[in-house]
């Protein structure tokens, strides 16, 4: 029998070959969910460019992420960059598959953009300085706005204040 591979026979050789198949089957998935996993996808901070700015992507608190129906990924330093990105209509709107925001208060964790509770806050920097920073839980941005202050705001509102390119807060420096 050496080099016999074929399936036991019997009463329980259907099911074994039954299970055979539907183990191939779920092979067959994995390698091709391996090739394109569902987003959000991680973000290699230090490493992306922002898609907007072009700064580098560097703090997790702020990042943002918009993932094309072509599964093209677009990753931004900031909300605020994710946010004119959009309102300029970089990628047509029918084109965009998903948006996603760090969460704040978890930012390992990316959310998504149209769900996600907001705040424009004072006494912080962001990268574009525009400070909008964006929470999972309703709860966490209620105790940011305690610390840090400022404005609650919504993604639609977000969406309308953003100026044209290149006239952003950052371009008016404080003194
Ligand atoms: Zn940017």
């Amino acid at each position: 029998m050496k080099g016999d591979f074929s399936l036991p026979r019997g009463p329980a050789g259907g099911l074994v070959a039954g299970l055979w198949l539907g183990f191939t089957g779920l092979m067959a998935m994995a390698v091709v969910a391996g090739c394109n996993p569902a987003p959000p996808y991680p973000i290699h901070f230090g490493g992306v460019e922002c898609a907007y700015c072009h700064m580098i992507v560097s703090d997790p608190r702020f990042a943002a992420e918009l993932v094309t129906k072509e599964g093209r990924v677009y990753y931004f330093d900031s909300i605020e960059c994710l946010a004119s990105f959009v309102a300029e209509d970089e990628v047509a709107p029918a084109e965009v598959h998903s948006m996603w925001v760090s969460d704040f208060a978890h930012p390992d964790q990316l959310i998504p953009a149209a769900a996600a509770f907001y705040l424009k806050a004072l006494r912080l920097h962001s990268p574009m300085r525009r400070n909008f920073i964006a929470f999972s839980r309703q709860t966490d941005r209620s105790q940011a706005l305690a610390s840090l202050g400022g404005t609650e705001i919504s993604w639609n509102e977000i969406l309308k204040t953003q100026p044209a390119h290149g006239a952003t807060d950052a371009t008016i420096r404080p003194g």
